[in-house]
């Protein structure tokens, strides 16, 4: 028998040994298991005890470990299935706050408080506030609108003659539906056609095998500030699409990596509108950014703004304070021009579905397909792709991706909320990251009366599911009774992740037992739903 710990086993037989932790890592994701769990203080008002408890990560935060992404995915499957061919109109009223949303909320209050005292202490607060923005997307994906701040910045009005026109589309007139029309067919049975569509963006070069053939003509210039600009492309679309439908159309829609590395649209449409409408309005949809001039370098190498403080950023030669981003703003005039113009190619690809047919389920799979992806992960590894990627990274190296974005120094405009310490080329913005390459908005985009549910209640039901299936009643718990609070980095109470992994996986094996044994009489439903259960067990 070979041992790990014999000393007199050949050093190259000792190192092709697995390592035990790595392999615990393997298990738990084959188990479903968070391999990044969270761990949360959980007081009980009503016994008052203090408890830990491993929330999944991807519960939270944005960076997903493999399991955690997996299961948001048949989530969002669910999701999206039950609202494409919807007969009926979703009832809207708000729903009391459920435990995960105040949950996530307090959790975003101490993050606030936490940035805050940075803020006074001088410190950097660029980590605390890429969590905040992460637990802001976090608090609108577990089914709550808009933001806990309600609207922060004033809008800011613009003359009527840079206002975005509308394009020049028929507009049919409004009616207080979000069905599609149905058919009757000669036999009786009522037709419910929904559409599929899916949006590109315009050509940059020729490409093959998803790199451009000739790297010096393809335009990386154009296609960055497209990446970094699409998610309000999209916006336009569907205001456009509202407008000529003549109905409250809600859409499932998710944004893809191409082989070329340019963001892509899959778009579920409920109901539907002929082909030809669906091409005039992507046609006709543009975007406009309305920012200051980024494409005559001021600042560059050493040569860059410094600060001052109570002041801002300074001309290092002249001493002259930059002009302010509103300043900056403000300085377009009425000829400006916008920085940049953003449309779709003409690729246009429209699908007819009807409900409950096979051609439905596979659009289904299709819009989660690279669910568990990022944008970045469209690379095959090919040598030419990976150089492609590489340029890409460097067009948008100093692309402003935001009005904050500390590359607007570079452009002699000080960033929004300008602070000490900004750099150009050295922005931490998302969009900037090799995975995002120039996307930084979100992968799934679900209007708001898709369906009658949240994603936090598709979770729920596929909790209710199991535990009803496993004979346990799902015990609505009072929502006041926890208060959760985040446990400090070092904490002594948390055991090692290890010994965290090593008990969800046990757990997780004892519901999967369980399920095993319902297996045969519950035929046809989704055993993934134990994923949910092993969470809240
Ligand atoms: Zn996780
Ligand atoms: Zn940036």
């Amino acid at each position: 028998m070979t041992h790990a710990h014999d000393r007199a086993l050949p050093r190259a037989v000792r190192q092709a040994m697995p390592m035990a932790r790595d392999v615990l890592v393997e298990v738990a994701k084959q188990h479903g298991v968070c391999i990044r769990p969270i761990p949360l203080k959980r007081l009980d008002v009503v016994t008052g005890k203090t408890e830990i408890i491993d929330v999944p990560c991807g519960a939270t935060l944005d960076s997903k470990c493999p399991p955690c992404a997996k299961r948001n995915k048949q989530l969002r499957k669910a999701q999206c299935r039950e609202g494409w061919h919807l007969d009926t109109e979703p009832a809207i009223t708000p729903d009391e706050p459920n435990e995960e949303q105040r949950w996530l909320v307090e959790f975003r209050a101490d993050y606030q408080a936490q940035r805050e005292a940075a803020e006074k202490a001088g410190d950097d607060t660029t980590e605390l506030e890429a969590i905040i923005s992460g637990l802001d997307e976090e608090i609108n994906a577990a089914g709550m609108r808009g933001n806990v701040l309600g609207r922060t910045a004033f809008k800011r009005s613009r003359s009527t003659r840079r206002r975005q026109d509308a394009p020049d589309l028929p507009k049919r007139k409004m009616t207080h539906t979000t069905l599609g029309r149905t058919f009757q067919g000669s036999d009786g049975k009522i037709y419910r056609p929904s559409l599929f569509v899916t949006l590109t963006l315009p050509s940059y070069g020729k490409v093959r095998d998803g790199a451009p053939i000739d790297p010096n003509t393809y335009d990386y210039h154009r296609a960055a500030r497209d990446a970094l600009h699409f998610s309000k492309l999209v916006d336009r679309f569907v205001q456009n699409l509202r407008r000529v439908a003549g109905y409250d159309v809600q859409y499932f829609a998710s944004v893809e990596p191409q082989k070329r590395l340019a963001p892509h649209l899959h778009m579920a449409i409920r109901g539907t509108l002929p082909r030809a409408e669906i091409k005039q309005i992507a046609a006709a949809t543009y975007h406009q950014v309305w920012w200051p001039q980024a494409d005559e370098v001021v600042f560059d190498g050493d040569h860059v703004p410094v600060w001052q403080d109570c002041t801002g950023y300074l001309d290092p030669a002249t001493g002259e304070v930059l002009p302010t981003w509103d300043e900056a703003l403000d300085a377009l005039d009425e000829d400006a021009e916008p920085l940049h113009v953003i449309r779709f190619g003409e690729q246009v690809d429209v699908q007819g579905v009807l409900a409950g047919t096979p051609d439905a389920d596979q659009c289904i799979r299709y819009l989660s397909k690279y669910l568990t992806k990022s944008i970045g992960d469209a690379l095959d590894g090919g040598q030419t792709q990976q150089q492609h990627a590489a340029r890409m990274l460097d067009a948008l190296r100093y692309e402003p991706c935001s009005p904050t974005c500390p590359n607007w120094l570079r452009y002699g405009i000080q960033p929004k909320d300008a602070k000490p310490g900004m750099h150009p080329g050295r922005c931490r913005g998302k969009a900037h990251k090799p995975e995002h390459l120039g996307y930084a908005g979100r992968r799934v985009l679900v209007s708001r009366k898709w369906s009658n549910k949240t994603l936090a209640e598709h979770k729920q039901d596929r909790r209710t599911w199991v535990l009803e299936a496993l004979g346990q009643a799902d015990e609505p718990t009072d929502p006041h009774r926890y208060i959760w609070r985040p446990v400090p980095a070092g904490d002594a109470n948390v055991p090692p992740l290890a010994l965290r992994l090593l008990r969800s996986v046990h757990e997780r094996q004892r519901w999967r037992a369980h399920l095993r044994e319902l297996e045969a009489r519950a035929t046809g439903q989704d055993l993934s739903a134990v994923e949910d259960v092993g969470r809240a067990a």
